[in-house]
């Protein structure tokens, strides 16, 4: 997929851990994940044990990398990172999960891109912090059982329908990150802003905020760009004028579209007539792969009221033809 600068996904060039509340009590947002795992995470420490495993669910972007490692720093403990297309071979998951001490985070991100013979060992691990390792082959093979510290281990997807049903019962905690509100969004610039010695004003904020996806690496990103456009215009301060100014040239629009986000709803407007289209057929027209349009594209634009997910397919709203400023098709009640 084409590098967007909406999208939530990491890209490398923005050095997200400046930008990484390091507390629970730092993180805005996702009030409800925040509560419920301040609870557990007190449980666990009190009784002195490794906390359940997590499983976060929720589109790029949102804080899932972020609330593991903060989970691992509010339990003094550890924190090990790794991603499920990593992971090659069983035995390379062995020696991570065998190199662990106690109590530790493991993280493990796309873990529904886990291979199935590597995901046979996390079983074992995650039920009953054991290895069943087969050494050899043919007759002389035989299994060895390794114990393994109690660990947690904390998952991050983007549905929870990618993972096989057996992983995705064995974890206790299951996590859903939504988007995020622009008031929220509006603190976390503000808090980068001031992080990162940029001075704003709250109009500045807010119109970043807007225009952020409902994404926190979003808006950091917006941020960046944005502090280089007012750095070049040599203005004091990322005001409104110079936020709206800067992310027209980005091409992020007053509902915080961008250029993909656009030619996705224009396709099924004037090629489809609103739809409703399948999302194979959208992803050969837009030659996107479709597990990108499915996980990054599309979750916020249903967010938005801009589409419907029907059986028979994907259907623009009166809300979508309005913004794209095109008339909206006489529709067949279905
Ligand atoms: P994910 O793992 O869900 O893709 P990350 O945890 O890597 O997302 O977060 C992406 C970026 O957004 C990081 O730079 C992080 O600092 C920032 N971020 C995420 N959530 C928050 C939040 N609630 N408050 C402030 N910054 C956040």
């Amino acid at each position: 997929m084409t590098t967007r600068l909406l999208s939530g996904e990491k890209t490398g060039d923005d050095a997200d851990t400046t930008l990484r509340p390091q507390r629970l009590a730092d993180f805005t947002g996702q009030a409800q994940a925040r509560a419920n795992l301040e609870v557990f995470i007190k449980a666990a420490r009190t009784r002195g044990e490794a906390l359940d495993h997590v499983l976060f669910v929720g589109p790029p972007g949102l804080g899932k990398t972020t609330l593991a490692q903060i989970m691992a720093r509010e339990m003094g403990v550890g924190f090990r990172s790794t991603s499920g297309p990593v992971i090659a071979k069983a035995g390379d998951l062995a020696a991570i999960l065998t190199n662990l001490e106690e109590r530790d985070v493991l993280f493990i991100d796309e873990i529904h891109r886990l291979s199935p013979a590597v995901e046979e060992i996390l079983y074992p691990a995650m039920e009953d912090y054991e290895l069943d390792l087969v050494i050899g082959e043919g007759p002389a093979a035989r299994s060895v059982k390794i114990s393994l510290p109690k660990f947690t281990l904390v998952g991050a997807t983007t549905r929870s329908g990618l993972l096989t049903t057996p992983l995705r019962d064995r974890f206790g905690i299951p996590v859903r990150l939504g988007f995020y509100t622009v008031e929220e969004l509006e603190l976390i610039v503000t808090r980068g802003a001031r992080v990162l010695g940029i001075p704003i004003v709250p109009e500045g904020a807010t119109e970043i905020a807007r225009r952020a996806r409902g994404t926190p690496r979003i808006a950091g990103r917006l941020l960046r760009r944005v502090r280089d456009f007012a750095l070049v215009a040599e203005a004091q301060a990322i005001d409104r004028k110079v936020a709206d100014r800067a992310l027209l040239a980005l091409e992020v629009d007053g509902a915080g579209l961008d250029a993909m986000d656009r030619r996705y709803l224009t396709v099924i407007a004037e090629f489809y007539a609103g739809g409703p289209v399948g999302v194979d057929t959208l992803a050969a027209a837009l030659s996107e792969p479709r597990d990108a349009i499915e996980e990054i594209v599309e979750p916020f634009l249903v967010q938005k009221g801009f589409i419907q997910r029907t059986p028979r397919g994907r259907v623009l709203t009166g809300l979508a033809f309005a913004h794209l400023g095109l008339p909206e098709p006489k529709r067949e009640p279905s």
